[in-house]
This record gives C-alpha cells, structure tokens and sequence, in this order.
C-alpha cells in the first residue's frame, strides 16, 4: 500500500524553466547591452539549450557565449553565481500548492533534490511549499546525488516508511527515474506524453494528474 510521495523538485514541482530564464535575464542583463531585443532573445534562447535542464556542468554556458557570441563574463566562479542567484527567482507550477495540500492528505510527502543544501532549500521556502513536505533531502546535505540509493533511502527513513511503501515522481530519468527502479520503488515520469522511450514507465505532464491516478 502506498503511504507516501517522493518528489523531485526543479521542473517537478518548481517551474525550473521560468527561473532558469529569468536567472539568465539577470546574467545578460548585468553584464552585457544589446541594442537589439531579437539578440538579446536570441542568446537567452541559446542559453536555455545550453543549460540542459541544469544536467550539465555549468562552466559549458560561460565557454559557449564566449565561443559563439564573443561575450567572456567576468565571472569566476559560475557554479557560485548560479547557486547565489537561482534561488531568488524560484516560482512553483500553477496550482502545485492545491495539488501537494490535496496529497499530503492522503500521503506523507519528501522532497529529494540534487543540488547544494542551501539553494535547494531556498527554492522550496521561496514557492511557500514548506509545510507540505514531512523530509527533504538534499544532495548536498546528505552527499551523494540521486540515481544514489541513498537519496531515496534516506527520505523513506524519515517518512518512516519502507522503500516499498513509497512512490517517486520525477522529470529525469538519468537520475531519478533510474534511481527509484534500482530499488523497486515504482517512478511516475513527469514528461511530455509524446516524448520517445522504449521502456513504459507511467507519465504524467503535471503533478495535477496524480490526483487522479492515485
Ligand atoms: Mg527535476
């Protein structure tokens, strides 16, 4: 019997896509001037390409504006600056707050989340979803990321509940996905319902459509 959720966050339960663009606004905007808004357009869109749902390292977007668009930012450490400024653009999905106050009825609720301890949090308390989540369980705390077992072992510890107890829903599947089936814990895909794989794994588009599957 299903007692609890673990959720993935960035582009699960927080629209990744949206601070993730507006991070990029702040990166342009602070270091470069373009007289025309179709270049400034066009290097945002590059930049959301290259950041690859945040799966990628980070020191690629830096060599790929200075390598394509011949803009070197003075920025040491990029991986720094993202972390410092990410967070502060956080926005959850439309309706998530109804969505996870809905669940948590039913279920206990964990976060599990690759990324520093302090950001990673910071995102949750900026979209006002504290209180819906019983764990949440960084990467960075715990030191390991997910596909990691330990991720999804250390939630289920706190929720006090077995990893057959639990369901994990996620939009990657290189990490969370892959990381939930390695323990039999089944994963719901949050992807698009016409993205391509061979392998059948249940999909959802938003976490809305829980509420009905569950
Ligand atoms: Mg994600």
């Amino acid at each position: 019997m299903i007692k609890g959720i673990l959720f993935d966050f960035d582009d699960t339960i927080g629209n990744r896509c949206l601070y993730t663009y507006q991070t990029f606004e702040e990166l342009l905007d602070t270091y470069c001037t373009f007289a025309d808004p179709y270049q400034r357009e066009t290097v945002l869109q590059d930049l959301m390409l290259w950041d690859m749902k945040g799966n990628y390292r980070k020191n690629f977007i830096l060599e790929n504006l200075k390598k394509k668009y011949h803009l070197p930012l003075p920025i040491a450490d990029f991986n720094e600056w993202w972390n410092n400024h990410q967070s502060k653009h956080t926005i959850a999905f439309d309706g998530i707050e109804e969505d996870l106050a809905a669940l948590h009825q039913k279920y206990k609720l964990a976060l599990c989340t690759n990324g520093t301890n302090e950001a990673q949090r910071d995102k949750v308390q900026r979209a006002h979803l504290g209180d819906y989540f019983d764990a949440i369980v960084t990467s960075g705390e715990l030191g390991h990321k997910k596909p990691a077992p330990d991720v999804y072992v250390e939630a289920c510890k706190q929720l006090g509940l077995e990893t057959n107890e639990v369901i994990f829903v996620g939009d990657t599947f290189s990490t969370d996905i892959l990381g939930a089936h390695r323990l039999g814990i089944p994963a719901i895909w949050v992807i698009r319902k016409d993205w391509p794989c061979s392998l059948d794994i249940p999909r959802i588009e938003s976490v809305h459509e829980l509420l009905d599957i569950l």
